[in-house]
């Protein structure tokens, strides 16, 4: 039984996933637990799907088109087995050996373990954005993390399995699980450079992402009241799958 899934969303990054899917397979055999690696190709143009092809033990979600980070960690989540997920970004600005710290927590009894980029690297606008985006949704939530956009979070996957998830609304999903009853704690990890291709996640994105502050508010409040429509779109995830492959042997 798998007990630990490890999620990446790809998108135009051939240059990455196959010595990423090496160094995360690396990582995960140095811990005991039965594990997945689900990557989701988010529409990639530049060749990653072929890249992809040849690499296992690795589960490949194709979405049709690109449909953006957010839409990709949502397939990406409920294909997942795990009683553990754990996402992380496909470029190497997060350290696939931070994994292993994160999955001790679990044992020490928390639900939700999120990446604290505490040497960031990105660009200063990026910085001082993230600072008061934080600031803000932790008054809101009263969630004290420091960094809600770390792109390496681990969860219990009770506690998010089901949530649908729109916009940029992944960086508020801890506070999702704190309201379903998740214990959370936050770790220090490491932050890189991008190691090649460019950003495709723009400051113009991450700032209207921020207005999901209030709708997954808004959402969180509303979990109190199961039998809204809300709760009928948590049910029908709209994204389009192409197709899934599952590589089980070298
Ligand atoms: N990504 C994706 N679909 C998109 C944009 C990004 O799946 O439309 C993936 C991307 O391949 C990477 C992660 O989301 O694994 C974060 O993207 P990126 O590194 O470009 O964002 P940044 O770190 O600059 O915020
Ligand atoms: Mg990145």
């Amino acid at each position: 039984m798998i007990k630990i899934s490890v999620v990446v969303p790809v998108y135009n990054e051939r240059l990455m996933v196959k010595e990423l899917h090496q160094r995360i397979c690396d990582v995960m055999n140095r811990q005991p637990d039965p594990f997945e690696i689900i990557f989701v190709n988010d529409g990639s143009t530049d060749g990653t799907e072929e890249e992809l092809a040849s690499l296992a033990p690795l589960k490949v979600i194709h979405l049709e088109r690109n449909c953006g980070q957010t839409p990709a960690l949502d397939v990406g989540i409920r294909e997942a087995k795990g009683d553990i997920i754990v996402l992380i970004d496909a470029d190497f600005q997060n350290d696939p050996n931070d994994i292993l710290p994160m999955l001790k927590k679990f044992s020490e009894g928390y639900d939700v373990v999120v990446g604290w980029r505490k040497e960031r690297k990105d660009a200063t606008s990026r910085l001082i954005f993230s600072k008061i985006a934080n600031t803000m949704a932790g008054y809101f939530f009263d969630l004290s993390i420091h960094d809600f956009g770390c792109g390496l979070k681990a969860y219990r996957s009770r506690f998010i399995r089901d949530f649908y998830l729109w916009g940029q609304a992944q960086v508020f999903l801890p506070a999702v699980a704190k309201e379903r009853g998740a214990k959370i704690c936050e770790i220090p990890v490491r932050h890189n450079l991008r190691q090649a291709g460019s950003s495709k996640i723009p400051i113009s994105k991450m700032m209207r992402g921020s207005f999901n502050l209030l709708s997954v508010g808004f959402f969180v409040k509303y979990l109190k009241k199961p039998l809204s429509t809300y709760y009928e779109m948590v049910r029908h995830p709209p994204y389009p799958i192409r197709s899934i492959n599952n590589n089980e042997k070298r």
